[in-house]
């Protein structure tokens, strides 16, 4: 009988597209088996198109446990891979009885409290993508070679992005920075006037800019079109398939510790990435670039935080821009089409 595997990851951005690599190994390793996706709705767009995907069943807005797991047990689950791992997925895998479940483990206990408590930094002990190769390979039995990290964009997303991007006044053929000032979390975020920097830097190269955001981080947005005369700003203007479109079009991309970041890893585009108050050593940035201060008191907590607990913000502050330049102009001749010659 063929095996389905439900697997559970409802957000965010970056977790969802960081259970790529997993997904992709428990195809190779059960090449016949289902896997069935359940995810949120505006976010299911990032497993759609992933062809080691065979279903995804989105929870609706606003849709109560109930029915969700009711929907979920019409699949027909033989396993539930856990790979979300909060109160949402706990009363799911409560409501699909008699199925076999494998939950991740996302940090070591030990390290939680110290580190919530500020007595020490954390320091991640594997990456965040072998967490979830970990519980796939707890589904399968055995050790697993890994999986690829990888976006599969939609037949659209390109299409969709070229038209933002040709109405903002860019030409999607032509070399474009793009760049990504937003994080969830204040002590995220490298300071836009610094962005602005590299903006005016490409802009000097006769290098296209454009900055993407959501729509509540329009401000950032309309910073770095202020303070670099020329970027255009694509805030709260590309949905899903858009964002993943862009992020394709650009010959490199500059991102905060945040789900574009990891969207750009993904698709192969050279990213550079800022780690303040998070961990760098949870991702693999092979072909890419990262820059984290390294200051003692770094990196102080697992997701950020509103502001920074010491005041000084030097986890963030000592990344100057020049650094940060002569980081990127590497990136900015390695990629789809090379921006600066070598
Ligand atoms: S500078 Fe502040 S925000 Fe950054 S790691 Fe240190 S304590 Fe945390």
């Amino acid at each position: 009988m063929t095996k389905t595997v439900l697997v559970l990851r409802f957000s965010a951005v970056g977790d969802v597209v960081l259970t790529g690599p997993a997904i992709h190994a428990l195809r190779n390793a059960w090449p016949d088996a289902r896997i069935v996706y359940a995810v949120k709705q505006r976010l299911s767009h990032l497993v759609e198109h992933n062809p080691n995907v065979d279903e995804v069943i989105a929870l609706r807005d606003g849709e109560g446990p109930l029915s969700y797991a009711r929907r979920l047990r019409a699949a027909r689950p033989s396993v539930v891979l856990d790979l979300h791992g909060k109160i949402r997925s706990r009363i799911l895998r409560a409501l699909l009885p008699g199925v076999r479940k494998v939950v991740w483990h996302k940090r070591d206990f030990r390290d939680t409290l110290p580190v919530k408590l500020a007595l020490r930094p954390y320091h991640a002990s594997m990456l965040f993508a072998d967490r979830y190769h970990a519980a796939v390979e707890q589904v399968v039995g055995h050790e697993l070679p890994k999986g690829k990290l990888q976006y599969f964009l939609g037949p659209d997303d390109l299409a969709v992005a070229d038209a933002a991007l040709r109405a903002a006044g860019i030409d999607p053929q032509r070399p474009l920075l793009g760049l990504s000032p937003g994080a969830n979390w204040a002590t995220k975020r490298w300071p836009v006037e610094r962005f602005a920097g590299l903006a005016r830097r490409a802009l000097e190269r006769g290098l296209q800019v454009a900055v993407q955001g959501s729509a509540s981080e329009a401000p950032l947005g309309t910073a770095v079109a202020r303070l670099a005369p020329g970027a255009v700003d694509l805030s709260g203007k590309l949905d899903l398939r858009g964002l993943g479109g862009f992020i394709a079009r650009c010959a490199a991309f500059v991102a905060n510790d945040s789900g574009p970041m990891h969207m750009a890893r993904a698709l192969g585009v050279p990213t550079l990435a800022f780690f303040g108050s998070t961990d760098p050593t949870m991702f693999d940035f092979r072909g890419h670039e990262v820059l984290f201060a390294g200051i003692p008191c770094a990196p102080c907590s697992f997701f950020g935080r509103r502001r920074c607990p010491r005041g000084h913000f030097r986890c963030m502050l000592d990344l100057t821009e020049e650094r940060a330049w002569g980081t990127l102009s590497p990136l900015l001749s390695a990629g789809r089409l090379p921006l600066l010659s070598a």
